[in-house]
């Protein structure tokens, strides 16, 4: 891994936010003056390749997770905001017979969309 793409990943790994990657290039800028948010994306794009973090949030609106822990989110469409929900009050479901006949399955990505309390208000 090169020191940038250590840099992008620890700052997406160390944040509960979801960040986005413009987020996470105002971050990285600090250490990293000459990244460019470009290189940002495509880092971020091949980061998710290697599987070492997801990319969730509503369209056009995609924000990264360090978090590889199965967890399902909550995505607001209004304001972009994404929410964590763990097993504890959700259990993500097992693949069922239907998809496993397409293969073999590694990684379920569960999304409810909906507005945020904050934007209802
Ligand atoms: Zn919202
Ligand atoms: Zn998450």
């Amino acid at each position: 891994m090169t020191n940038q793409r250590r840099e992008i990943f620890c700052a997406v790994a160390a944040s509960c936010e979801h960040p986005s990657a413009e987020t996470i290039f105002l971050q990285v800028r600090q250490t990293l003056p000459k990244v460019s948010l470009d290189t940002v994306y495509r880092t971020l794009y091949s980061l998710e390749q290697m599987d070492l973090l997801n990319r969730v949030g509503a369209a056009s609106r995609e924000r990264f997770d360090g978090n590889m822990l199965p967890h399902a989110h909550f995505v607001c469409t209004e304001c972009g905001a994404v929410y964590d929900i763990f097993p504890s009050q959700y259990a993500v479901p097992a693949a069922p017979q239907e998809a496993r006949a397409f293969g073999a399955v590694c990684r379920v990505n569960v999304q409810f969309k909906g507005i945020c309390k904050q934007c209802r208000k």
